[in-house]
């Protein structure tokens, strides 16, 4: 089986450094050459917009798919005309739009926090009036780690959030004061088969995820039904095949919807050990049609992100129950170098090894 991925990022790398053991090869393209996943498999360094380029990517490729949620979906639609592309383009062409996004989970009577397009500073003014403050005024489009957003927490916010921002398509949204992120991971078969990944509990600095905790702590069975019951809406909705992320504000015991993805996710990095089936796993058997693995978690585990520059190796290899996950980048302020998944033990001894981690990652956390 051959394996077309668009995006050579950390993602693809570990798609291919799951689909190695069960036969598959890769193909990947993408415009950086040094891309985490170049140095794995055969690499095509090229645009997206370009047909040649694309004719020769596609080449004897037997599925494609992406990891990257930017990809052009005149691309994938492209593609899609020489070998099976899941993900369907459908779903990346509703996941690139915040409104788009927001208006097909209203359709599925998914709650969402209150929205309003903005096309001009009077749409602003209108929506403000109508959802109130603190609001949030994001970028329709091209949005990622807290990117292209900007907080309007009083009126004198409001103009220079529109200054700032005006010139693409917008969107407001309620700011929600969560209680806290949770995330829901699912895959979708060729054949209709669904699993779920138990909840993942986020937390962000600067709009970038920094650790993972799943199992999320005290989740009620109602919790996790709702995700489950949102997530297959959209994978029965867009008749979807792989992996598909949605990511939760959680409120007074109700999941409002913030945004979807249709990859596999950062906050599912956990289940490269913490599950029975990992979600890079997950996702390609259900591309090529295999049978979906078991999502069950094998234990508590955490997951940090390491970003801007890597701690030493062996301090974080001393620490009891790590695995590393480095995806080979250069460093760089605010770059997501790479991973630590931890096995939590447990009682007291949990705390130690979350406090370990989070020492040398710059992120302190508590299961509480
Ligand atoms: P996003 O790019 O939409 O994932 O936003 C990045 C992060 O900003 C989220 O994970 C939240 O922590 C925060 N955020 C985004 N939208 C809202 C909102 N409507 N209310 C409160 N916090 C938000």
């Amino acid at each position: 089986m051959k394996v077309g991925v668009l995006g050579g990022g950390q993602l693809g790398r570990m798609l291919a450094l799951a689909g190695y053991p069960l036969g598959m090869n890769f193909r990947f393209l993408d415009s950086s050459p040094e891309a985490p996943a170049e140095p794995l498999a055969e690499f095509i360094d090229g645009s997206f917009h370009d047909d040649e380029v694309l004719a020769r990517f596609a080449g004897d490729l037997d599925v494609v798919t992406y990891e990257f949620e930017n990809v052009p979906v005149t691309a994938a639609r492209q593609l899609a005309q020489r070998a099976p592309v899941y993900p369907p383009p459908e779903a990346l062409d509703v996941a690139q739009d915040r409104l788009s996004e927001k208006t097909l989970f209203r359709r599925l009577e998914i709650p969402t926090p209150r929205f309003a397009a903005i096309d001009s500073k009077e749409d602003l003014h209108a929506a403000v009036n109508d959802i109130g403050l603190p609001a949030v005024l994001k970028t329709r489009r091209l949005g990622y780690d807290g990117k292209g957003q900007r907080v309007l927490r009083s009126p004198a916010d409001v103009d220079a959030a529109w200054t700032a921002l005006s010139g693409a398509p917008l969107i407001l949204e309620q700011f929600i004061a969560f209680d806290r992120e949770l995330s829901v991971l699912a895959v979708r078969g060729r054949d209709g088969d669904v699993r779920f990944y138990p909840l993942s509990q986020n937390s962000h600095a600067g709009g970038i995820l920094r650790v993972t905790l799943a199992p999320a702590p005290n989740v009620e069975s109602a919790l996790e039904q709702q995700a489950d019951r949102h997530a297959r809406a959209v994978l029965e909705t867009l008749g979807y095949v792989g992996v598909l992320a949605i990511e939760f504000f959680e409120k007074d015991g109700v999941l409002l919807a913030n945004e979807m993805a249709p990859r596999v996710h950062n906050s599912g990095h956990w289940t490269i050990e913490g599950a029975q089936t990992s979600q890079f796993e997950n996702h390609l058997r259900a591309v090529c049609s295999l049978p979906l693995g078991d999502a069950t978690a094998l234990g508590r585990f955490a997951m940090f992100n390491i970003i801007g520059e890597t701690p030493p190796i062996p301090a974080i290899l001393k620490i009891r129950g790590v695995h590393l996950h480095l995806y080979g980048k250069q460093a760089r302020a605010g770059r997501k170098l790479g991973h630590v998944n931890v096995r939590l033990e447990e009682g007291a001894a949990s705390q130690e090894q979350l406090d370990a981690v989070g020492r040398l990652t710059g992120v302190m956390t508590t299961l509480a």
